[in-house]
């Protein structure tokens, strides 16, 4: 089967709305995967982090969804980026920076004490 014409008979496919169950749905974006997917290609650190499966939009809801797997939750089981835990405690700082400013907006106005360290 040619590029094309699978690229054609994806963005015919029929898929079903994980939210709703609607099966009325468009295609977004074709995919960008090429060849097969590992555990490699789910790292934040990868070059190629943000390529994605075909993108159907429900146009019951408007979710968006990648039909093209099922379960992606064993590529994080196995994935191992070093890189991105080197920067574990920048990104613990940028996160509490942002909490402190949301809870700004809070209905209490009071972090809780976990996160007054
Ligand atoms: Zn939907």
């Amino acid at each position: 089967m040619t590029g094309r014409r699978k690229a054609m008979d994806t963005a015919m496919r029929q898929t079903t709305c994980w939210i709703c169950g609607s099966n009325d749905s468009v295609m977004e974006r074709s995919s960008g995967i090429e060849g097969s997917v590992t555990s490699r290609d789910f790292a934040i650190t990868d070059h190629r982090y943000g390529v994605t499966g075909s993108l159907f939009r429900c146009r019951n809801c408007g979710f968006v969804q990648c039909s093209d797997a099922d379960d992606v939750l064993q590529y994080y089981v196995e994935l191992e980026d070093p890189a991105y835990e080197e920067g574990r405690d920048q990104r613990a700082l940028q996160a509490h920076q942002l909490l402190q400013i949301l809870y700004r907006y809070a209905p209490t106005g009071t972090p809780p004490g976990y996160w007054s360290w």
